[in-house]
């Protein structure tokens, strides 16, 4: 089933070699409530703890293709959910630090993760407005919320070269991908309409 989900996923457009195998290596209906796991390798958002979701694996895939990976890059992931992304992007090799305002599912990453062999994503509980000051500066930061805009911490917080990779829109969102250029210039491109769960302020 896995594989079929690869392969939908490349028909769909996805062609970075690297998303691709890392989404066909990890085992995502461990992810998702053991009742709905025939529903782990279908091509749909699905509901987690603390009225949530698990973003699409297109959405996975698209998003992980943006921030084109290089293994050792040092990324930080805002919106940790499920922790499914975080995954991704630890298998294609990188450093991983995600942040999660939801305590519950914090909790339940920290000891998910571990479990199935990703003890070594960082995970933080926090704001991901603020970024994460103690960890910066990253190579890549990935928004996994739909945000109104686009947080200035985030970009301060990203090496020149470094591009961000963020949802931003009210109902719908632009997913837009922001590289910087220099201490103060960055690049916008976009790469169409997304829907998100919504990237609120504070920590619950
Ligand atoms: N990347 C997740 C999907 C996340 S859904 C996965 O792979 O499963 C978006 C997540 O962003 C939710 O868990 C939500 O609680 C979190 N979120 C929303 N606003 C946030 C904020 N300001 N800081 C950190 N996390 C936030």
């Amino acid at each position: 089933m896995r594989m079929k989900l690869v392969g939908e996923l490349r028909q769909r457009g996805i062609a970075d070699q690297d998303v691709l195998h890392a989404m066909g290596e990890i085992p995502r209906h461990f992810f998702l409530d053991k009742a709905f796991e025939e529903w782990a390798y279908k091509d749909v958002p699905f509901p987690i703890e603390s009225d949530q979701t698990i973003s699409q694996p297109y959405t996975v895939a698209f998003q992980s293709s943006l921030l084109r990976v290089k293994k050792g890059d040092k990324i930080l992931e805002v919106g940790t959910g499920s922790g499914y992304q975080a995954s991704v992007l630890a298998e294609m090799g990188a450093k991983v630090y995600s942040i999660e305002r939801q305590q519950k599912l914090y909790q339940i990453t920290t000891k998910f993760l571990p479990s199935i062999g990703y003890g070594n994503i960082r995970l933080l509980l926090g704001d991901g407005y603020m970024g994460s000051e103690r960890f910066a500066p990253f190579d890549k930061i990935l928004v996994t919320a739909g945000a109104t805009y686009v947080p200035d911490t985030l970009i301060q917080q990203l090496k020149i070269g470094g591009v961000l990779v963020i949802p931003v829109g009210d109902k719908v969102q632009k997913m837009l991908r922001i590289t910087k250029v220099s201490k103060d210039e960055v690049k916008t491109e976009n790469f169409g309409d997304f829907r998100f769960v919504p990237f609120l302020k504070g920590i619950n």
